[in-house]
């Protein structure tokens, strides 16, 4: 018998479904090593290493109603994908599921957040997990550039926002950053006070009950994610990473998974993030029972 790859345990049609997962095959404006737009497809090839049974929330994925979406159609600028983007998002949010996006590059998640937001109100903020502040105006002459994302959101969509795992970016990033008192947290700050502080302290300045989560991979040290498009040593830790997902996914309305660039690996990369997202999934579950 012969089957299409989807990725495994995403078992339900669309119409059933309470999370859908779909790729984004665009790395456009990646600015030193392109190839995130492999990570969809290699996500989906290695989730078959995994058992589907979740010990730690006691919930088996092959239960839930996990959809898988396919890829989003190609297009050649990045303004027309993130536009296709939002109007494939949007009605994803407005079935009331979860929407769960796999870049590709880490603009892919502005349109995400607008379509959350636009569906969530005013009750709702946003957190990324990240290396980089990515809080330029433009980079490279390009205003969606994905070293721009952060900013934009704050610019278009809220202030409501925290960062976690930031530890690059020129002078200017830091300063802005300082005096529009954006909450960051540098992995020497998550190392002194622990990832339970530090999302403590995270939740209690968002004031919202929904979040839209973002993981670019680069948040983690590259020691166990070295498959990225812009790879930043002395990154956090997997587990605290993992910390972050499980105890944030019952806030969130959306979630993704960017800037993985399989080739620069053996796979472990994609394997990462694919069990992030399985996390994922099995945490927000286990929050609504
Ligand atoms: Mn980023
Ligand atoms: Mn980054």
């Amino acid at each position: 018998m012969f089957y299409q790859p989807t990725m495994m345990d995403a078992l339900s049609e669309y119409d059933s479904a309470r999370y859908v997962i779909f790729g984004v095959l665009f790395d456009g404006t990646s600015s030193f090593r392109p190839g995130s737009r492999w990570a969809p497809d290699a996500m989906r090839g290695v989730s078959s290493n995994f058992e589907s049974y979740i010990p730690f929330f006691d919930i088996d994925l092959a239960d839930l109603p996990i959809h898988d979406a396919g890829n989003l159609e190609k297009y050649a600028s990045v303004d027309e994908t993130l536009t296709a983007l939002f109007y494939s998002v949007e009605p994803i949010v407005r079935d009331g599921k979860i929407p769960i996006m796999l870049g590709g590059e880490h603009s892919l998640t502005l349109p995400c957040v607008k379509a959350c937001a636009g569906q969530t109100g005013d009750d709702f903020g946003v957190v990324v997990l990240d290396a980089h502040f990515d809080l330029r105006e433009e980079y490279g002459g390009l205003k969606y550039s994905h070293a721009c994302v952060s900013r934009h959101i704050i610019d278009e969509v809220t202030a409501n926002y925290a960062a976690i795992g930031i530890r690059s970016g020129p002078k200017e990033e830091w300063d802005f950053a300082k005096e529009n008192n954006i909450l960051y947290y540098t992995p020497e700050d998550v190392a002194e006070v622990g990832i339970k502080n530090v999302l403590s302290e995270v939740i209690e300045y968002l004031e919202c009950t929904r979040i839209y989560l973002s993981l670019d991979m680069d948040a983690i040290d590259p020691s166990y994610a070295p498959g990225l498009g812009t790879p930043e040593p002395f990154g956090l830790s997997a587990v605290d990473v993992r910390e972050v997902i499980r105890t944030l996914a019952p806030m969130a309305v959306g979630f993704d998974v960017v800037e993985i660039s399989p080739e620069y690996d053996g796979g472990q990369t994609a394997i990462l993030g694919t069990k992030l997202m399985r996390e994922f999934i099995a945490a927000h579950a286990a929050g609504y029972k």
